[in-house]
């Protein structure tokens, strides 16, 4: 046998491509895994989700003891606090999560090399591994789950030091005193609210009229009145004509006139696909007007043996759903049948307050249905949220007007990320909204906003129909 003949070769270990390995050799194939890091784990362990919400449980456990110990005790963080010292816990948390992948890709017997992959033609790539030689292999299948890095237009001069992107930041020596972020995405928001919780005074600017304009209207409307109230500048609709640093702060020209200062700089301006140098054009591999490597629905290229998944692949650019992809791409290859449910993935923006979508929004539904029935519930409301000192949130769900049946939830506020998911699992049921009335919840909980949103779509209905 070839030793360098593969079933199946994933080229790079993030989320995506270790859900791709682990699902081909699950199914029996001889399966190689490449990434060109030291370790598996890719951006989500080194620069993405895992040191980002490490320093983001920090800042929420800051507020969260401001906000309960009230007048008791007065709690101030030294003096321009280092970076470091809030993510402790950050090296830890990377060493189990490495251990686990690795030992887990290993016990499933799927081949890891460290090096960095290109194709030589449609069935063969080459690996250049560490050490400098180079080893070519062939595969029956490939999949591309490379990730993406921070975009930088060429108006931005990231130097790492002032001006930086969303991999630098986490380098910053020092909690900054201002910070400006450029663009409101999740990333952008994610790290201007963390900031914002950490003492730092923030103004967030973007070209778009509200920030997270994926999201349900309200939910972005919410955030920034948040924001705002604690002191921070969102500035929509807003382009800038320049940025540089004049050797004390970092400068953005709005315009002729109009001038913001800060210490430090983020640039959050969306993510490029990571494909230079994987010899794309040689194997016939397309890829989209922005850099996308293009996938039909099963994430099949151009090249229908060739895969590509995760942030290579597009938005939206989440682990979550890039590990979904890796696993639906490789049964599509293997013709492994799989149930649907790719309609009812969740959204979590890990700001704070935190956000969770999953569904069509209110005005997606109003537009597609009719007029939608809509329940809100206020964290206020509940007496979780009371005792929590955390009654600035709220829970919305959107249902059929025809069948009653959920089609979206919508939350902001303590645990919504967690919350999405009893409406993710009601969706997939295709429960109505007044199962929840029926239903027992934990006393007190945050769960309980379904039933009082519920309630809300009743006694709506009840006044609609007392009034016709
Ligand atoms: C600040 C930040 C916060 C985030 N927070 C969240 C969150 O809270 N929740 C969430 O779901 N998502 C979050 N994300 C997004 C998440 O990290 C990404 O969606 C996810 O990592 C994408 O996985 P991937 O496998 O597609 O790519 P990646 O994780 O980028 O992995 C790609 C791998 O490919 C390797 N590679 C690249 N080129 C080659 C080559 N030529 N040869 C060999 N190997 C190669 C790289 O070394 C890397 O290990 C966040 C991202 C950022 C930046």
């Amino acid at each position: 046998m070839n030793p360098n003949a593969f079933d199946l070769v994933v080229l790079g270990g993030g989320p995506a491509g270790q859900k791709a390995a682990i699902q081909g050799a699950k199914a029996g194939s001889r399966v190689l895994l490449v990434d060109r890091a030291r370790s598996v784990g890719g951006a989500c362990v080194r620069f993405g989700a895992i040191p980002s919400k490490t320093l983001r449980e920090t800042a929420l456990a800051l507020n969260r003891l401001k906000r309960l110990a009230g007048q008791l005790t007065d709690i101030t963080l030294p003096a321009r606090p280092t970076l470091g010292s809030l993510m402790r816990r950050r090296e830890h948390v990377l060493d189990v999560h490495e251990q686990y992948a690795q030992t887990h890709l290993s016990t499933n017997g799927v081949s890891v090399w460290q090096g960095v992959a290109h194709f030589l033609s449609k069935d063969e790539i080459e690996v250049r591994r560490a050490d400098g030689s180079r080893e070519r292999v062939s595969a029956r299948w490939f999949v591309i789950a490379t990730g993406s890095h921070p975009r930088t237009p060429s108006s931005v001069p990231v130097d790492h030091e002032h001006i930086l992107d969303s991999d630098s930041i986490l380098s910053l020596s020092h909690v900054p005193a201002s910070l400006i972020v450029l663009g409101s995405g999740a990333i952008a928001c994610e790290y201007a609210s963390v900031f914002a919780a950490l003492g730092t005074r923030v103004t967030l600017i973007d070209r778009g009229q509200a920030p997270l304009d994926f999201l349900d209207a309200e939910l972005g409307a919410r955030f920034v009145s948040g924001f705002e109230a604690a002191g921070h500048t969102f500035l929509g609709e807003q382009s800038f004509e320049s940025v540089s640093f004049n050797g004390h702060e970092v400068e953005v020209a709005l315009d002729a006139t109009q001038r913001v200062h800060a210490e430090k700089l983020l640039c959050a301006l969306g993510r490029s696909a990571s494909v230079s140098g994987l010899g794309l054009e040689v194997a016939g591999i397309e890829v989209s007007r922005v850099g996308f490597v293009s996938v039909d629905a099963n994430f099949r290229t151009s090249v229908p043996h060739i895969y590509a998944v995760g942030d290579v692949a597009g938005p939206p650019a989440l682990a979550s759903t890039a590990m979904d992809q890796g696993r639906r791409a490789v049964c599509h290859a293997l013709g492994i049948p799989l149930r649907a449910g790719r309609d009812a993935a969740p959204i979590g923006i890990y700001t704070i307050p935190e956000l969770a979508s999953i569904g069509v929004t209110e005005a997606e539904a109003n537009k597609k249905y009719g007029e939608a029935l809509v329940g809100r519930a206020s964290f206020g409301e509940l007496v979780r949220g009371q005792i929590a000192g955390a009654d600035d949130g709220f829970l919305k769900i959107v249902c059929s007007p025809q069948s009653g049946r959920l089609l979206g939830v919508h939350a902001i506020g303590e645990t919504a990320t967690e919350l999405v998911h009893v409406g993710q699992m009601a969706m997939l049921g295709g429960m109505r909204y007044d199962a929840f009335i029926d239903a027992v919840f934990n006393f007190p909980s945050y769960a309980e906003a379904y039933r009082v949103a519920a309630l809300d779509i009743l006694s709506r209905e009840r006044g609609r129909n007392a009034a016709e």
